[in-house]
């Protein structure tokens, strides 16, 4: 049988965590009873460099019951490193691992449906959630503009679906060697192919304590969402400053013809053709450099090449 491990980053949770812990352990104990999961699979917390008592619940836990294991980092290093810190950690032992934010917004009786495709041979299992309603509005219309946004310039997301996902070892072990600083793990995990699937669960709102997700840390989530994965923004660069020398060419024609027609202040054709003619130049430059910049961007990540997902041999 297989063993699961639940890993559950956690900032500031002092709110949720006791009753979000309960929950998350009993849903585990009866899948071990039913004889779905290893007995000793368990549940890791990751506390994210919480200044409240986050640490001291998880000690409790652990100290009741070995099933509760936990790692404190040494200072705030963001939702994205606190995962990547307990699926390192997770991977060593467990052979498959669900991710789950502490505040029970997602619904954890869907680990039982991710798990009957997992079974059926997938590597990967999407939460996806079928209503936002939980959410505010501006967090609704926000999340669906970006999910446009990233789309429009060539990042594939699965629309809706946050960092609530089963992953079996060989993909975990695949994400990690993504190497990158700059991570953006739900831009990642298409990328890393293998068979996967999707759940659909209803959203609810934080059992308690507040979102710790701010407008500033949301803005900065998306900008690095937007700029890890594409260049296209650099590319808007050299197409704007073709367009600027295409409307030179088109002024100089038009300043040429006015001065024949005797229409212009002495100097200005010289100064319309300069402007656009120069700032187009100028932008095309810009873009040419960007160009390189974001190749180099691009290659520093070494990415994987390919993963193999079989052998025969
Ligand atoms: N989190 C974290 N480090 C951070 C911010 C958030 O580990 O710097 C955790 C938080 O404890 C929660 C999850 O990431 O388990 C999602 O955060 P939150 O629920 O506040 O985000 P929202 O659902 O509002 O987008
Ligand atoms: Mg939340």
């Amino acid at each position: 049988m297989e063993k699961l491990t639940i890993v559950v980053p956690a900032f500031n949770e002092e709110a949720v965590l006791n009753r979000t812990l309960q929950k998350l352990q009993k849903i585990e104990n009866e899948l071990i009873h039913s004889e779905i999961l290893d007995y000793s699979s368990d549940i890791l917390i990751v506390d994210d460099g919480s200044i409240d008592h986050t640490w001291e619940i998880i000690k409790k836990f652990h100290k009741e019951n070995q099933q509760f294991k936990g790692i404190r980092l040494s200072r705030n290093f963001g939702h994205q490193n606190a995962l990547i810190a307990g699926l390192s950690s997770a991977v060593i032992s467990a052979d498959l691992v669900v991710t789950i934010d502490a505040d029970l917004q997602d619904d954890p009786m869907v680990i039982n449906k991710m798990l009957n495709y997992f079974a059926n041979g997938a590597d990967i299992v999407y939460g996806v959630r079928n209503n936002r309603a939980s959410d505010t509005w501006f967090k609704r219309t926000s999340a669906v503009v970006f999910y446009k946004i990233l789309n429009l310039i060539g990042v594939k997301l699965i629309p809706n679906h946050a960092d609530f996902r089963l992953m079996s070892k060989r993909a975990i072990k695949t994400f990690l060697q993504y190497k990158e600083r700059n991570i953006f793990i739900r831009g990642i995990i298409p990328l890393l192919g293998f068979k996967s699937a999707k759940v659909y669960y209803r959203r609810t709102p934080r059992l308690a304590g507040k979102s710790k997700y701010p407008l500033k840390k949301m803005l900065a989530f998306a900008w690095d969402g937007i700029t890890s994965f594409s260049i296209v923004p650099v590319r808007l660069i050299l197409f704007l400053g073709l367009l600027a020398c295409s409307l030179g060419v088109f002024m100089f024609f038009y300043t040429i013809i006015n001065n024949w027609l005797g229409l212009t202040v002495h100097g200005w054709s010289s100064l319309m053709i300069s402007i656009w003619i120069l700032g187009g130049l100028q932008m095309i430059s810009l873009g040419i450099i960007g160009e390189y910049i974001g190749k180099t961007m691009l290659e520093v990540k070494q990415r994987p090449r390919y993963t193999i997902q079989q052998h025969l041999k």
